[in-house]
């Protein structure tokens, strides 16, 4: 008989560092918030953890407070719903509430979680399947398979990071923190992932995110993605732009990815486009560099080269709207 899911038992820590004892007492426990990524995936047959140890009963962790550098500290537990909500973040971090408010459906946003969304597991066509789909295509390099059916030659693991949030959160020059059995450290969002599909996260056992560090003085920033679906699906593509002028001229720029790469990421290069009015030519050259930073492999159903092209043009539109002041 199939079962809907393994069995496990759910333990409820009230403290980071009873989860974190908990966790470090059963070997292979998972931590779960929302459960909206974790809970799909072990249905799916992929893990089998004896112990998941629930964040969500975590004192302040489902809170959004002043920082002491005049910024945001937003709890890991927040909800999306919740973040996208936040009177705070609609009127200071507006690109925020943009990303938040794409993520998956209502019912994914009430229970998902910001922690969660920075955490989600890598995704690929042929790894998000059921388990007997899994099985009957002799599974993948990334789960109990031996060859990556993506890039067969190879021993590394493309599968795309496709958290909406995370770009964003990379424009804006956010940092997390984190907790462990070795104590705290705090650290950029970018330290966050490896750049390997298959372990994605430099989180060692027990780690968790705890909060994620919003700086006081942001500059304008916005958020678009391209998915399949309008109403409820991951990105094929996300784009963030943070942008500061001097006059009409472009003062500093950053622009990050999501959903095509094995990790988020900070695209580099974009010095010289200081003191640039974003003509025509600049435009191209900007939309060039985003597409060659960006290396979606055939983990989706949208080819790869489609998806170069729109990053490069999500780039290049939102650039030439915050410049123009909108
Ligand atoms: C139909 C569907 C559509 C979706 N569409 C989107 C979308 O468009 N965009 C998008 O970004 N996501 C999407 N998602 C994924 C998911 O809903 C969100 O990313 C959500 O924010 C995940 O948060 P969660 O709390 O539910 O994570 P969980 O499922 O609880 O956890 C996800 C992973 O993170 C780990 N984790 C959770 N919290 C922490 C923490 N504090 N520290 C360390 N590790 C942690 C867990 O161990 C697990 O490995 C979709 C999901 C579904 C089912
Ligand atoms: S990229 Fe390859 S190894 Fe990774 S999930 Fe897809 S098929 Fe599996």
């Amino acid at each position: 008989m199939t079962e809907l899911l393994p069995a496990f038992s759910l333990r409820h820590p009230t403290s980071i560092e009873e989860a974190i004892a908990i966790h470090g007492s059963a070997p292979d426990a998972r931590y779960v918030a929302g459960g909206t990524d974790l809970i799909v995936n072990l249905r799916r047959g992929i893990g089998d953890p004896e112990t998941l140890v629930s964040l969500n009963r975590i004192e302040d962790f489902q809170n959004i407070a002043d920082g002491k550098d005049g910024g945001l500290v937003i709890g890991a537990g927040v909800t999306i719903a919740n973040l996208a909500n936040d009177v705070t973040i609609r009127t200071r971090y507006p690109a925020l509430r943009v990303a938040a408010g794409e993520i998956a459906g209502p019912g994914h946003r009430e229970t998902g979680t910001v922690g969660g969304n920075l955490c989600l597991d890598t995704r690929c066509v042929f790894y998000n399947q059921s388990q007997w789909w899994r099985e009957a295509n002799h599974f993948c390099l990334k789960h109990q398979g031996e060859i990556c059916h993506v890039a067969p030659k190879g021993d590394f693991c493309h599968a795309a990071f496709s958290g909406d949030l995370a770009p964003v959160f990379l424009v804006l020059d956010a940092e997390i923190e984190i907790a462990g059995p070795d104590g705290t450290r705090r650290e950029p969002l970018s330290a966050l992932y490896t750049g390997d599909g298959m372990d994605h996260l430099t989180l060692k056992p027990g780690e968790l995110l705890t909060g994620i560090h919003v700086p006081a003085n942001t500059p304008p920033a916005a958020y678009e993605k391209h998915r399949v679906r309008g109403a409820i699906d991951f990105p094929l593509a996300g784009v963030a732009v943070a942008l500061t002028k001097d006059g009409d001229k472009v003062k500093t720029l950053k622009i990050a990815v999501t959903g095509t790469n094995t990790s988020p990421f900070l695209v580099e290069g974009l010095e010289a486009f200081t003191g640039s009015t974003l003509g025509e030519d600049d435009q191209a050259k900007l939309a060039d560099i985003v597409q060659k930073q960006v290396s979606p492999m055939k983990t989706t159903l949208v080819q790869p080269f489609g998806r170069r092209r729109i990053a490069g043009a999500m780039a290049r539109r939102q650039a030439v709207s915050l410049l123009a002041g909108g």
